[in-house]
């Protein structure tokens, strides 16, 4: 016992003192993309032919972050002529037309539901449906519960059922074989409720866009409130949006 008391002293407190300090993310990681709007035209149309998800518009020089799986190759291939990742982790937004950047992404915060934010206050129970994810997605938001984030400091938990649940964080392509499941999870909420997508499969499809097997957008089957972006979003990204869209 001495020695769990010994160790733990030794360690100190692990958790990140975000949002209060910023957190440093690693240097490959890619955040929110910035557009030259200026990159010569063969570059853009370069990047927007080789782009697997066909997330880059050449005409009005735009990424669809919803279809973005942030895999890098414009900007490699650009060679940050035409788009360049930052750092930047808070990419989520509450409208779906703001998926759509040349790189700046509106104020979550000033677009987050007020009536959410009165509502759920500082307690929000959150019930995970992974619908078809690779586990990624998942992952990177199971996170959320360890030592360095913490989520539950902030009031925010994840639940077992539906029923004890605030809203839905939905995953993954939603398969065919996942729909029905989702849709009776989602009517298991009490309302009112809040739906989030998590995940460019959520979004879009991601790298399954265009399968018979799936469901291309959440939005299409639910109302969404919160839109994640990212193939897996970072944690950050996940928690940077929580706090904002429900501070
Ligand atoms: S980073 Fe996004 S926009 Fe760029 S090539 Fe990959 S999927 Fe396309
Ligand atoms: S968005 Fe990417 S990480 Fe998330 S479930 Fe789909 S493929 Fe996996």
């Amino acid at each position: 016992m001495l020695n769990v008391l010994k160790n733990r002293f030794e360690q100190g407190c692990k958790t990140s003192r975000y949002p209060k300090e910023t957190v440093q993310l690693l240097p490959r990681y890619r955040g929110r993309p910035v557009i030259d709007q200026n990159a010569p035209a063969d570059v853009v149309s370069a990047c927007a032919q080789a782009c697997p998800q066909a997330a880059i518009d050449p005409a009005a020089k735009t990424i669809d972050m919803g279809r973005c799986v942030f895999c890098g190759t414009c900007e490699r291939i650009s060679k940050g002529r035409f788009i360049t990742f930052t750092q930047d982790f808070g990419i989520a937004v509450a409208e779906k037309e703001h998926l759509l950047t040349t790189g700046s992404i509106p104020d979550l915060a000033a677009h987050a539901r007020g009536h959410f934010k009165k509502l759920f206050g500082r307690s929000l129970q959150l019930r995970q449906v992974s619908a078809a994810g690779c586990n990624a997605c998942e992952a990177d938001l199971n996170v959320l519960a360890t030592p360095f984030f913490d989520l539950a400091r902030f009031g925010i938990n994840f639940v077992a059922s539906p029923r004890h649940a605030d809203g839905i964080v939905v995953t993954g392509p939603i398969s065919r074989n996942m729909k029905t499941a989702l849709l009776q999870t989602y009517e298991a909420t009490p309302q009112p409720r809040v739906v989030i997508a998590v995940g460019s499969c959520t979004l879009s499809g991601g790298p399954f866009r265009g399968s018979d097997e799936i469901t291309e957008g959440l939005d299409t089957l639910l109302p969404v409130d919160l839109f994640i972006p990212g193939c897996p979003p970072h944690p950050m990204t996940n928690l940077h949006a929580l706090l904002n869209f429900f501070k």
